[in-house]
């Protein structure tokens, strides 16, 4: 898992090597966690690679909630941004990832035709912040069977494109950004995903964040978990956590229960689940474009 820690320097390095790379490709794949469309996107995504075109790619589908991640598709379509929701383990991914990308691309690929200039491989960039699934996803497009094209001119040195099909080219080091970490609700989101290292906020704030997020919006899942009755429900979160770590056995070892509760999370006991709600988004002035 990676776990780098953001500091101006890392930043700025970060952002010139994508913009490096940015001029030898025809589309940036922004790679987002669907449990968080909004949370784990880079802030400056948009400035940094200004108007190459983008498709944004909501991964981990598998682990989200279907609702929410239909309500985020149709959000995104209405701030102008194509977006494909994908699950990077399967195998079906490299097909839809492809149509998405001529799909996005297709004004330009019509426009060379009409020029007579030869159609060649889209050449793509995957950009996101650590652990939404880059290498996973890199890994699936390139596939067992996939060639290294070689050096090519126009390519940082120590980088290489990947053909993925004859439709398709990536380049094989993704671009890492950096989270929206300033942001308290954030942190506990990302944290709470395990996007971010465990030490980075305290686990008490971390599961009483999530309990009574899980309390609100999937109460029968927590319900049904740590087989509590519906009039549970109406606990606060701080009390529900000392009535179901003693109720575990746990004595007042409430650290047991943080590992545990964050643990079921994660491992996706408490059912699939999406931390950024449209609702909550909708309002807001877009910072981050
Ligand atoms: P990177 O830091 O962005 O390169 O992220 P990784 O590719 O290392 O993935 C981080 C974690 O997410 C790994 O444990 C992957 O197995 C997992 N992962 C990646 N894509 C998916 C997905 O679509 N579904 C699920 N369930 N897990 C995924």
């Amino acid at each position: 898992m990676a776990t780098i820690q953001w500091f101006p320097g890392h930043m700025s390095k970060a952002r010139r090597q994508v913009q490096e790379n940015l001029k030898y490709v025809d589309i940036v794949f922004e790679l987002v966690d669907a449990r968080l469309p909004i949370s784990s996107r880079n802030p400056m995504l948009g400035k940094i690679i200004g108007d190459k075109p983008r498709l944004m790619i909501l991964n981990k589908k598998d682990l989200a909630d279907e609702k929410l991640s239909i309500e985020w598709q149709n959000y995104f379509r209405q701030e102008g941004l194509n977006s494909l929701l994908i699950d990077s383990k399967e195998q079906a991914t490299v097909k839809k990832v492809t149509a998405a990308a001529k799909n996005v691309l297709a004004d330009k690929i019509a426009r060379d035709k009409e020029r007579g200039i030869q159609e060649r491989a889209i050449r793509v960039m995957v950009i996101g912040i650590p652990n939404v699934g880059k290498s996973t996803l890199l890994n699936r497009l390139a596939g067992k069977k996939a060639a290294q094209v070689g050096n090519r001119p126009g390519v940082t040195k120590g980088q290489q494109w990947i053909r993925s099909n004859k439709d398709l080219e990536i380049l094989d080091t993704p671009g890492i950004l950096w989270p929206k970490f300033e942001d308290q609700l954030v942190g506990l989101k990302l944290a709470l995903t395990g996007a971010i290292k465990d030490d980075l906020i305290p686990k008490d704030e971390i599961t009483i964040y999530g309990l009574e997020y899980f309390m609100t919006n999937y109460p029968n899942e927590v319900v049904k978990r740590y087989k509590l009755m519906d009039a549970d429900m109406e606990l606060s979160a701080v009390d529900l956590i000392i009535y179901l770590t003693k109720k575990l056995g746990f004595k007042d070892d409430y650290d047991r229960f943080y590992d545990l509760f964050i643990k079921d999370v994660r491992d996706g006991k408490l059912g699939k689940f999406t931390l950024d709600r449209v609702i909550d988004f909708e309002s807001e002035d877009e910072e981050v474009k």
